[in-house]
């Protein structure tokens, strides 16, 4: 089984992949954590890709697919691959996709959820309207200070929330022909998300 998670900043996406991952036996294709861990493991494709990051270049598709497919397992759940149209085609030649499913927000309640979102300054840890310390702007697990990232301000999150629509509406285009698109509300709990995303796969 072959799964695609879209889904904005926000979304919780990374949140419904580990579930899914562990429910169904699925192995979770997060391109982020897959490039990091392949340039550590020293693998060519990931250490020509680093040379373009380091450059402040885009990575070329075809260096992404293949580090993809090096890493794929019976059944994958996608999390953050394919992002573009042509890496949408490189899949299709890897393996077969039985369903693609959108987790949708407005952009509105997005900014809102992550500009809620505050870290612990000493241990990392993340607070948000779902999970909200015990005291205001101090952590639960080591009393460090909580601080807003940069990345969780609202203009940052506009700029990426832009950059999703362009670049995913037209990957929903693309598989929408296949009758394999689904979406999800995910406005909700993350109980709640991850029940419809269930009632959607076990009905595959
Ligand atoms: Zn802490």
């Amino acid at each position: 089984m072959n799964i695609i998670l879209l889904g904005a900043q926000g979304s919780g996406k990374g949140t419904q992949a580990q579930l899914l991952k562990e429910k169904y036996d699925l192995k979770h294709i997060s391109t982020g954590d897959l490039i990091r861990k392949s340039i550590a493991e020293k693998d060519p494709d990931a250490l020509k890709l680093k040379e373009f990051q380091e450059k402040g270049l885009l990575a070329p598709n075809e260096l992404i697919a293949k580090i993809v497919e090096k890493n794929l397992g019976e059944g994958n759940i996608f999390d953050g691959f394919p992002r573009t149209l042509e890496q949408a085609e490189a899949l299709d030649e890897m393996a077969v996709i039985d369903a693609v499913i959108e987790l949708k927000l407005a952009d509105d309640d997005a900014v809102k959820r992550l500009s809620g979102r505050r870290q612990c300054r000493k241990c990392a840890a993340v607070y948000g309207t779902e999970k909200p310390p015990k005291k205001a702007n101090v952590c639960d697990s080591c009393a460090g200070e909580l601080y807003q990232r940069d990345d969780d301000k609202p203009e940052t999150i506009r700029k990426r929330l832009a950059l999703y629509h362009e670049e995913t509406e037209p990957l929903i285009e693309y598989y929408k022909p296949r009758n394999i698109v689904h979406s999800v509300d995910a406005g909700k709990s993350i109980k709640e998300i991850f029940a419809s995303v269930c009632r959607i796969i076990e009905a595959l």
